[in-house]
């Protein structure tokens, strides 16, 4: 053609091009998203011009986005009714680079020589990006103003482009990418419907594929909540949760400062890891101007929150940012605190406007708030918060947040007592629950074996220490009739250690039983009967000689340590006997007692002896 022009890339672009060609993108495949969200933006740009008073060229042309892919001539071919760009425009956008960013990271590169791969993802070169698949770029374009031409821009990425006059084209910019032979892929249709779908489902104006419509679910997020119907949110929830059912819970939001983020949450009905599915991967996609940046974007929210299920959107991610990986950590981490404290406050208010649907959403997920006390510390108070266990005096079945436990703590009481068991009936009938009932103090019923943990991660609540009553250092008021007296008890606690030697740590006269004659306690102080146990059941070492690290606390009140004192003397046998299985008794109470044949031969010589004497 007679009058082409031939022009040189600018010195900068040639680098870049190498670097965007070999080693800016790991997936080939974002070439795809880069040219939808150019079209994209080229039709926002005009509709900006047409509602500011522009003289538009065809402007009965609606904005819209079409691909063709043509697998026998091996091409694609994306086309917009965007702005387009005048024979200056193409010089300046395709061939120089505008960004004095990029400019000042290529100059550094060109001294260190050094090239940092976290350094180039941070600046838009989106169009070079079909170079990576192309070999030859055709770009047709003709721009918005009335009095401009067509223009086609052609280049194979090497040196320079092309550019002459062409007659006859519509508003707006078609954009063909002969492929290369290793990347014919991309002339077939399933494979950019696939892509297309990944990232450019909620791109605000219509996408066609080879004729066929693609994004017909609206990105609502970016909406105004008034506006949008039930419907719609639900609808929506099915397209990105993959979920039949209706969220138990949405949470829409949005703010300005620190970062401007628009966001829709939600929480599934059922948590899929109790099905069976193992550990899920987080469910929140990153998106920045309804563009996919990251799906399941790690770092968003704390991994205990993986539950969520839905979009976060902020146009604070910067625009030159590359869209593959988020490198700014620094920007996740303010998205994360922003976005956790949100959805915390959230589940707080839900748990008192909506206590059945807060009930339903413990009941599935509590695990994962337990999970947070322990791993997330900048969020454990106001997870404690959220946390509800049964209690003694409430009914069965009937659940108690802490704070409302700390309301109904007597003055005198200065800790919030919980005591881990099996289930209510084993928790009412706990020895360590003895002293409780007999004072008329409230304690927590923990049914969860990581509720240990997780009390012992809390550490206190609204101030007040968080114990368990095992560990408690209680004494029941005044002393009982009929107790042994202080020297007799401590007697006994003597001969109790000399007999039972190594089985036992200390022998120690309790002021906290009841109905009990004795109980172990776990003689160190950061550890307890229970925890051991989850340790043993999870194969963990629990220390040394985890057995024979019980003290032993004894009811002087209690008829069979009376009478053990009484006869000790006189039936020495007997008394070791009946010593033993008083230990025994007390483990199995605790739950510690791991081998019971032993305690059940004594137990039948024991009864023995019984039956003789009445015979
Ligand atoms: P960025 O989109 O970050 O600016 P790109 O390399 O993707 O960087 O695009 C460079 C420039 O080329 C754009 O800023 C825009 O001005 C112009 N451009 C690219 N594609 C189109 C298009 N389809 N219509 C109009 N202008 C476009
Ligand atoms: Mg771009």
């Amino acid at each position: 053609m007679s009058n082409t022009e031939t022009h040189h890339f600018q010195a900068e672009i040639q680098q870049l091009l190498d670097i965007v060609i070999h080693s800016l993108y790991t997936d080939k495949e974002i070439f795809v998203r880069e040219l939808i969200s150019n079209a994209a933006d080229a039709c926002e740009r005009l509709r900006f011009k047409q509602s500011s008073g522009n003289a538009i060229q065809q402007s009965e042309l609606a904005p819209t986005i079409s691909v063709a892919t043509d697998e026998k001539a091996g091409t694609i071919t994306f086309t917009d009714t965007g702005l387009g760009m005048t024979h200056g425009e193409l010089v300046e956008n395709l061939g120089t680079i505008a960004h004095s960013g990029t400019k000042a990271f290529l100059k550094q590169l060109a001294e260190n020589k050094k090239p940092d791969i976290n350094l180039i993802g941070q600046f838009g070169v989106g169009f070079y990006s079909a170079f990576m698949v192309a070999r030859k770029v055709t770009v047709l374009s003709r721009s918005f103003a009335p009095d401009e031409q067509g223009w086609q821009w052609t280049s194979e990425g090497m040196g320079g482009y092309e550019l002459a006059p062409a007659a006859d084209l519509p508003r707006g910019t078609r954009i063909t990418l002969e492929l290369k032979d290793e990347a014919k892929e991309f002339a077939q249709q399933d494979t950019i419907e696939r892509i297309i779908h990944r990232y450019s489902s909620f791109v605000p104006f219509p996408i066609e594929l080879n004729s066929k419509r693609l994004n017909t679910v609206q990105a609502i997020w970016a909406r105004k909540k008034s506006e949008i119907k039930e419907e719609e949110y639900n609808e929506f929830y099915t397209f990105i949760g993959h979920d039949h059912e209706k969220p138990l819970f949405r949470l829409h939001f949005s703010a300005d400062a620190p970062l401007a983020i628009q966001s829709l949450l939600f929480v599934p009905q059922r948590n899929f890891e109790t099905l069976g599915m193992g550990r899920m991967d987080l469910g929140v996609n990153l998106y920045c101007r309804k563009v996919l940046i990251q799906a399941k974007a790690d770092g968003l929210f704390p991994g205990w929150l993986r539950f969520l299920k839905g979009v976060v959107d902020s146009e604070d991610i910067p625009l030159n940012i590359s869209r593959e990986t988020m490198q700014d950590t620094s920007l996740m981490e303010k998205l994360n605190k922003v976005l956790t404290g949100r959805f915390l406050k959230f589940l707080d208010e839900q748990s008192e406007k909506e206590a059945e649907a807060y009930e339903k959403f413990y009941t599935e997920y509590q695990r994962f708030l337990k999970e947070g006390v322990v791993t997330d510390f900048p969020h454990r108070e106001a997870l404690g918060k959220l946390l509800r266990y049964e209690s003694s005096t409430l009914d069965k079945g009937k659940l108690t947040s802490l704070a409302d436990y700390v309301k109904r703590m007597p003055a005198d009481q200065k800790e919030v007592y919980c005591l881990l068991a099996a289930n209510r009936g084993a928790a009412e009938a706990s020895p360590y629950f003895e002293v409780f009932k007999e004072r008329k103090w409230e304690v927590l019923f923990l049914y969860d074996a990581w509720d240990e943990f997780v009390m012992e991660h809390l550490h206190t609540f609204d101030g007040k220490p968080l114990k368990l009553a095992e560990k408690a250092d209680l004494n029941l008021g005044g002393k009982p009739d009929g107790a042994l007296s202080d020297e007799a008890a401590a007697n006994l606690a003597k001969w109790l250690k000399e007999t039972l030697g190594d089985k036992v740590g200390e022998v120690r006269v309790s002021r906290r039983l009841v109905e009990s004659p004795a109980i172990v306690v776990d003689a160190d102080k950061y550890m307890t009967a229970s925890m051991r146990r989850i340790m043993k059941a999870m194969k963990q070492d629990a220390g040394p000689d985890a057995a024979a690290k019980h003290d032993l606390e004894i009811n002087p009140a209690h008829p069979l340590v009376t009478r053990l004192e009484a006869i000790r003397q006189k039936h020495g046998d007997l008394a070791v006997s009946v010593a033993e299985q008083i230990l025994d008794n007390a483990r199995v109470a605790a739950g510690l007692l791991e081998d019971p044949r032993a305690m059940l031969s004594r137990l039948n010589q024991l009864l023995e002896r019984v039956l003789d004497k009445e015979s």
